[in-house]
This record gives structure tokens, C-alpha cells and sequence, in this order.
């Protein structure tokens, strides 16, 4: 296969200088990764690898600033933050420029990327002081002792982010264990470093102390242990194999860690809905973001009766998608991440075709768009030995089934090991709402694929089953990043028998101030 140079104008906004300001704050001590722009393939700039001992210095540093972090008024830390959400909004379109330079993405998957990180400012502004705030609760006896629940920043937090959504989830995970007083090490994948760079150097404009915020950069299972060992929390989005391994050398530190995961979801059409509409959905479902989303639709459930009509309107549309590279706003979809991440799209459609599915529409790379790219993909007949019957795919790849009842429908969604996320659509929404009730999975989304859950910021959204343990958004995303402290105050020394008092009498005493308290609901 011989590979044609796409002719592209890189973004005017992305120049050398900013790549080298961008790179610069990454520690290393020589090694360094080309990273490249996906679209062509040519070398953008050479990004530093952290060796151990870098991840190390970055730890102290963050540890030093973090004191004094955690030691400034709540409200002078969500100040830098209503900062940073002017500028980030400011500049939405340069991080779109990075974003897509470095993972190959079309221009609105891009812009909406930009738009994750205010969004969840935005939610915590309004929340984070409350949920910071001390909780005075009772005490064992009533007026003379008190508890107060107080939240306490981890410390230092590693995260762990992946290439798809670079600038999401190395930002905007970041922003709740922020503002609770923490400092962050950030560990992006080598091929997306530049937006989350981006970020935090907007971050720090907007008045985030110098040294809260670190990245450190390498291949995962190069810097992942040091990063680990040195966290008090761990917040980690990748694939389910490598969370499997970060959770068990978090557990074995005993700190506590949030992991994101994999997914393979199901979309589920019923009888009464809008042909057109879910058409539409399933095309963003199964192609938003090239199939790069964690979740997004890898697997569509449709009823016999209508079966022929939704798959003819479906690769039709898939057929008639705008696939191309460039930096405006015309492509629908865009290019792969990498030439390596190619080859497994590829390698789950080639299992497929040779145990027997069929192509319906795609199946093939397109070296004459780009040297990552791959056709929209809808496959028919795919079963549970084939790669892609059972296992994330992560490209533009869907399989159609039919089903003849909704209690099979269910059955077939729920018959895999992950749990991120389902849709269902149909015209009446009581039906839907009982259906989506019945499915294994963190987020169900009613009508639509995803953005109505992912943009809920207000509701915990994470996994179940293989996809994930714990949840960003919602009052969670913002705890988990805290420790409880319980100030416990005793006022008078009423506790345990007075001194020469026969225990027996105060035993009772006890048990029936016990009752006492029960009957009149103090306790
Ligand atoms: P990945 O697990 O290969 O890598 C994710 C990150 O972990 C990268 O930064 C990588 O360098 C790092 N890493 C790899 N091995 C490591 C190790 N041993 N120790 C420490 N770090 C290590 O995943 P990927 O291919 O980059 O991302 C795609 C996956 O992420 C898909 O499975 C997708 O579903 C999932 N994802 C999940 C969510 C979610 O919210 N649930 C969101 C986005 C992506």
C-alpha cells in the first residue's frame, strides 16, 4: 500500500514557537517522542519523555505548591477559575487547532472538545463551596458533643489521560481536584500532549499558581509506576486492560483511584421510533469523533419488523458521510489517531469478514485521505467469536442485529462484560424509560447517543461492570478528590460511668437513655 501525502496547511495559530513553549514545560532529561500531525504524518515537534527521576522532582514541586493551595480561601481558588472560563472559551479555536493536528479528529468533534472544561467550571462554580463547606452533624449526646464532617484535599492527584478526548479528560478532570485544594500531575498520551498543555498553560494566565499543575510525559508502562507510587489518588481514563493494572497498583499503595474504561454499547431501536431521527443518531453514534468515543455505538438493535427500512436509510448515510482531511468545518468525520490504532479497526473487520459477517457499506482504509484513515464501516452478522463481537472496537465500525422481542433486545445488550453507556430510542418515553431501566449500564440515554448524559454535569457519569469504578460529574466528582476529617467535640465530660458510679447502674442509665433517645428521635 503506498501512501499519499495529504497537502494540508497546518492552523495558523499552531507554530513552532508555540509547539516549543508548549513542550517546554514538560520535564525530561533527553529522550524525547516525535509527535506528529495525523492528517500527514510529518513531525510536529519533539516532545520530552520524563524519566522517573523528572516524575519525582514534578511530585515535590506540586506537593510544595499544594500547601499553600490548599491553604487559600475556597473562594480566592474559584476565582481562577471564573478567570479560566472566559479564556478558555476565548480560546476555543486554537485548542481546536491542537486538538485536531495531534489526533486527526474533524473540526466539530474539535470545538466541541473546547467546550468540556468550561462546562465543568462552570457546574463546580456553582457547587464546590457548598460541597467544600464543614457539615456540622450531632454528636453522640445530644448538646454536648458535636461532628463536623471536613473535607480535606488527597493531595497530590495523578491523572491518567487518554488520546481520544485529550483535552477533556486531561483538563476537565483536573478542575473539581483543583478547586477542592489539591495539586495535579497530569500524564497525557504521548501522541495528544499538546492541547491538555495548552490548557494548563491557560490555567496558569487565569491565575493557577505556578507548580500546582505538572505533566509529565512517556509511554504508560514507563511512567506509570512512579506516577502511581508517588499519587495520594488516582484518576485514570483508558482502556479496561490498562485499568485493570493501575487499579491494582493503586490498591496495593492503598490510595484510592476513579477509573474510566472501555465500553461496547448498544443502541436499541424500538418499534414507534422516528426512523429519521434515529438514522441520524446512530450515524454520530456509530462515526462521531472517527468511533472514538468511549461512548459511543458499536452494537444497533433493531426490530424484524422494521429491520429492512432503518439498515437501507443507515449505510445510505454512512455511504454519503464527508470523509476527509481538513482544518474547516466541512468534514463529518475525520481520520483514525494513529497508523497502529488502524491496524486494530482494521484487524476486528478483517476477523469479522473471514468468521463470515458481511460488509454492508466501508471496511477499508483510505491511504488517499490521510495515512490513518478508515471507511465508515456497518457490518451485518456479526456473532460472539469474532473480535468485534465481544470487544471494543474504538473506530468507525457498527454490526446491525435484528430482534424479534424487546425482552431479546434487553438480553442481547446486557450480554456483554462492559457497562458504559446504551441508547434507546422510541416515540413513547415511558416505554423507552422502562426498557433503559433494564439495561447494565452506568448512563442510558433516552433519544439520544450520548451528549445528554456526558453534558448532564450535575449527574455522576461513569461504569459499570468491566467499564469503570467510581464517576466523574455530579457531587462525587468533586468528593472524591477529598478526605473526610470528623471534629468530634465533647463539651462536658458525660461519657462512660463517673468515677466510683456501680456500673451496672450506669449501664442502665445507657440503654435506656438509648431508648429515650429513639422514642424522641434525638438518635
Ligand atoms: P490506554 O489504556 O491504552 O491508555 C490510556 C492512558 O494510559 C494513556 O495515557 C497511556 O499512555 C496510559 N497507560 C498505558 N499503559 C499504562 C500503564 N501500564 N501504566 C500507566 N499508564 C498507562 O487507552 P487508549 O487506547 O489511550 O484510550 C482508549 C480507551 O480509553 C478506550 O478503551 C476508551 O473506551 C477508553 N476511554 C474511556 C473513557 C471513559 O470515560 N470511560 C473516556 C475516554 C476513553
Amino acid at each position: 500500500m503506498t501512501l499519499t501525502p495529504v497537502q494540508l496547511t497546518r492552523p495558523a495559530s499552531v507554530t513552532d514557537a508555540l509547539l516549543r513553549q508548549l513542550v517546554e514545560r514538560v520535564p525530561g532529561t533527553g529522550a524525547t517522542w516525535q509527535l506528529t500531525e495525523v492528517y500527514t504524518g510529518e513531525v510536529l515537534v519533539a516532545l520530552p519523555q520524563s524519566a522517573p527521576a523528572d516524575i519525582e522532582a514534578a511530585y515535590a514541586t506540586a506537593r510544595a505548591a499544594q500547601r499553600q493551595w490548599a491553604a487559600t480561601p475556597v473562594r480566592e481558588r474559584l476565582a481562577v477559575f471564573r478567570r479560566a472560563h472566559t479564556l478558555f472559551v476565548d480560546n476555543a479555536r486554537t485548542t481546536a487547532d491542537l486538538i485536531q493536528v495531534e489526533s486527526g479528529k474533524n473540526r466539530r468533534m474539535a470545538i466541541e472538545e473546547t467546550c468540556d472544561p468550561p462546562m465543568v467550571m462552570s457546574h463546580y462554580l456553582k457547587r464546590a463551596a457548598k460541597l467544600l463547606a464543614p457539615v456540622k452533624r450531632g454528636g453522640p449526646v445530644p448538646m454536648l458533643t458535636t461532628s463536623t464532617e471536613i473535607r480535606q484535599p488527597k493531595g497530590v492527584v495523578g491523572i491518567i489521560a487518554p488520546w481520544n478526548f485529550p483535552f477533556a479528560t486531561g483538563i476537565s478532570d483536573a478542575i473539581p481536584a483543583l478547586m477542592a485544594g489539591n495539586a495535579v500531575v497530569l500524564k497525557p498520551d504521548n501522541k495528544t500532549a499538546l492541547s491538555p498543555l495548552h490548557g494548563v498553560r491557560m490555567l496558569e494566565e487565569a491565575g493557577l499558581p505556578k507548580g500546582l499543575f505538572q505533566v509529565v510525559c512517556g509511554e504508560g508502562p514507563d511512567v506509570g509506576p512512579t506516577l502511581i507510587d508517588n499519587a495520594d489518588y488516582v484518576m485514570f481514563t483508558g482502556s479496561t486492560a490498562t485499568g485493570r493494572v493501575i487499579g491494582e497498583r493503586a490498591g496495593r499503595n492503598l490510595i484510592g483511584c476513579c477509573l474510566e474504561l472501555g465500553g461496547k454499547n448498544p443502541m436499541i431501536v424500538l418499534e414507534d421510533a422516528d426512523l429519521a431521527e434515529t438514522v441520524q443518531g446512530a450515524v454520530f453514534g456509530a462515526f462521531g469523533n472517527t468511533g472514538q468515543i468511549c461512548m459511543h455505538i458499536e452494537r444497533i438493535y433493531v426490530p424484524e419488523s422494521r429491520y429492512d427500512e432503518f439498515r437501507d436509510a443507515f449505510v445510505a448515510a454512512a455511504k454519503a458521510l464527508d470523509v476527509r482531511a481538513a482544518y474547516d468545518f466541512g468534514p463529518e468525520m475525520g481520520s483514525l489517531v494513529s497508523v497502529d490504532h488502524l491496524g486494530r479497526v482494521r484487524s476486528h473487520v478483517d476477523d469479522a469478514v473471514a468468521k463470515g459477517a458481511t460488509v454492508l457499506c466501508g471496511g477499508r482504509p483510505r491511504p488517499d485521505l490521510g495515512p490513518a484513515f478508515f471507511e465508515p464501516t456497518v457490518l451485518e452478522g456479526v456473532t460472539k467469536d469474532m473480535l468485534c463481537g465481544v470487544t471494543e472496537t474504538f473506530g468507525p465500525v457498527v454490526a446491525l442485529h435484528r430482534y424479534r422481542t424487546v425482552d431479546e433486545a434487553v438480553a442481547l445488550a446486557n450480554d456483554t462484560d462492559y457497562g458504559l453507556n446504551a441508547s434507546v430510542w422510541g416515540g413513547n418515553l415511558d416505554a423507552a424509560r422502562a426498557v433503559a431501566a433494564r439495561i447494565e449500564s452506568g448512563n442510558v440515554n433516552i433519544n439520544d447517543i450520548l451528549a445528554t448524559a456526558y453534558a448532564a454535569k450535575g449527574t455522576p457519569s461513569g461504569g459499570v461492570k468491566n467499564s469503570g469504578v467510581g464517576a466523574r460529574h455530579g457531587d462525587q466528582g468533586l468528593l472524591k478528590y477529598t478526605d473526610v476529617q470528623n471534629m468530634a467535640v465533647l463539651k462536658k465530660q458525660v461519657m462512660g460511668a463517673k468515677p466510683g458510679e456501680d456500673y451496672g447502674k450506669h449501664v442502665e442509665r445507657m440503654l435506656s437513655g438509648l431508648k429515650m433517645m429513639r422514642r424522641t428521635r434525638i438518635r
